[in-house]
């Protein structure tokens, strides 16, 4: 039985929450039954020693560190030779990457390498008996496929962002670094080129209250839906068609083809709940539908339904918020 070996990621010099959820994951397979295995971790960067020290501290164990100046960017081959690297030394038979633009570019390539079993997008990992269950949802999001993963060799797995909690505890690990050959390499990192952004990262809000078609016109998200948001210290998030009619830009977009959101609390307002909305917000802790059709999917993963007209509900509950806060 290997370890397990959880590629993380820097993005702006902070190592990224899906990093740690990784950490969560892989803990929950570490732990499970006599299996054995270890956490390792791998930061790949520039000058990114004192990231590794501080992932193997924070639940990554024994961490290693491909530093160096051709790596200061993404670029697939350094990346491929970093993971192979650690992935020996660690000895991994499992080896998990985030569902990030880096993670699907590298993990396929890693698979090949090894001639690894290779599941993408999966939400959870266990352990299963002597081999591996992960978990993804399939047909937008309508049903949970698990995949049972058996025999000895190697398995590379992404993981969804956003599907669990950032790994709180803490670990006593030792930064090893490890030696990347980065001549050669074929592919040749040119810019990163970032999307126009308000600042809005919906994976990372504990309250969110979103608005749907329902809302009506992008006016009444400013009147209605922003305040309550407001009042609570939420984010603001929407339904695709809100997005299309060009009310609110995509990042506000939750669902399939949007953000996975999993916050504390998900206020739905004039949103029917189709299935690709609800692929994006289902798993949060606690749901809030308000809709005037009692028929309205979006009940059926509510756990408070308010039927009735949204310009009402809302803005009597933005008052109340007001109100218990004093304001
Ligand atoms: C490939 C693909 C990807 C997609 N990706 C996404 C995605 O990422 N995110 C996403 O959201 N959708 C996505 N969609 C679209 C999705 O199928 C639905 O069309 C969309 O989610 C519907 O948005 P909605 O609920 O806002 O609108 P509608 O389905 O039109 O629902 C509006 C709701 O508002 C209610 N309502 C109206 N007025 C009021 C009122 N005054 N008070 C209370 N309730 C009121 C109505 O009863 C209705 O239930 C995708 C579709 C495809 C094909």
């Amino acid at each position: 039985m290997g370890n397990i070996l959880v590629v993380a990621e820097i993005q702006k010099g902070e190592l990224r929450e899906a990093s740690y959820e990784l950490l969560t994951q892989a803990h929950a397979v570490a732990g499970a039954g006599d299996a054995g295995r270890k956490v390792r971790s791998l930061v790949i960067g520039s000058g990114v020693a004192d990231a590794a020290a501080e992932f193997a501290g924070k639940g990554g164990g024994d961490t290693y560190l491909a530093d160096a100046e051709g790596l200061a960017a993404y670029n697939v081959n350094g990346w491929e030779a970093a993971i192979l690297a650690a992935a020996e030394a660690a000895e991994a038979d499992l080896i998990l990457l985030s569902n990030t633009p880096s993670g699907w570019d590298v993990a396929p390539r890693i698979a090949a390498a090894l001639d690894a079993a290779f599941v993408s997008d999966c939400f959870k990992i266990e352990a299963d008996g002597d081999g591996l269950a992960l978990y993804r949802r399939v047909f937008n999001g309508k049903l949970d496929a698990k995949l049972s993963v058996s025999g000895a060799g190697p398995v590379v797995a992404t993981m969804q962002p956003g599907a669990c909690a950032a790994y709180e505890g803490t670990s006593q690990g030792a930064t090893h670094p490890v030696e990347v050959k980065l001549d050669g390499a074929k592919a040749v990192f040119v810019e990163v080129k970032a999307a126009e952004s308000k600042g809005v990262d919906l994976t990372k809000a504990d309250i969110i209250v979103s608005g749907g078609r329902g809302v009506g016109d992008p006016e009444k998200f400013t009147e209605v839906i922003q305040p309550l948001a407001d009042a609570l210290g939420a984010a603001m998030g929407a339904s695709r068609p809100v997005v299309d009619a060009g009310w609110l830009p995509h990042e506000y977009q939750v669902g399939s083809s949007g953000q996975v959101v999993q916050p504390k609390l998900y206020i739905a307002c004039g949103i029917s709940g189709a299935i690709q909305h609800l692929v994006g917000m289902k798993t949060s802790n606690f749901i809030v539908a308000i809709n005037k059709d009692p028929d309205a999917p979006i009940f059926e993963v509510a756990d408070i339904g308010i039927v009735a007209d949204l310009f009402e509900v809302v803005p009597a509950l933005t008052k109340a918020v007001q109100e218990a806060k004093g304001g």
